[in-house]
């Protein structure tokens, strides 16, 4: 045989390997892209069903406005520390109650803003 048939032979296998190597990354490539879309999709989906839901009635203690009662003391039961250690870490407890007084002032948003009318004539 010739030499050259053991070039183009060569050649044609380096050729034909780099070939599937490409389609081998380009289909791996496209695969993480599909995998990252659909991670973007739940991502997105979370985020609309987070705003879609209704705010947490929460106290600022943390307890729920339902254990509030009309004048806005919280009946939630608490853990109170009674002993500590020398690290001021509480070793005991003690059931008490929240005393939390639900704020019940103005709401801020509530306020309206009457803009002074200005005569521009
Ligand atoms: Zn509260
Ligand atoms: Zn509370």
């Amino acid at each position: 045989m010739n030499w050259i048939w053991w070039v183009l032979i060569a050649f044609w296998t380096g050729g034909f390997a780099w070939a599937a190597d490409t389609v081998r990354t380009a289909l791996r490539t496209r695969h993480k892209r599909k995998l990252q879309l659909l991670e973007a999709a739940r991502e997105e989906r979370l985020a609309v069903e987070a705003a879609n839901k209704p705010p947490e009635p929460v106290c600022g203690c943390t307890h729920h406005l339902a254990k509030h009662d009309k004048q806005g003391r919280c009946h939630e039961r608490v853990e109170v520390p009674t002993t500590w250690d020398e690290n001021k870490k509480p070793l005991r407890y003690e059931a008490g109650r929240c005393n939390c007084q639900q704020y019940v002032g103005p709401q801020p948003l509530a306020q309206v803003f009457a803009e002074e009318l200005t005569d521009r004539m």
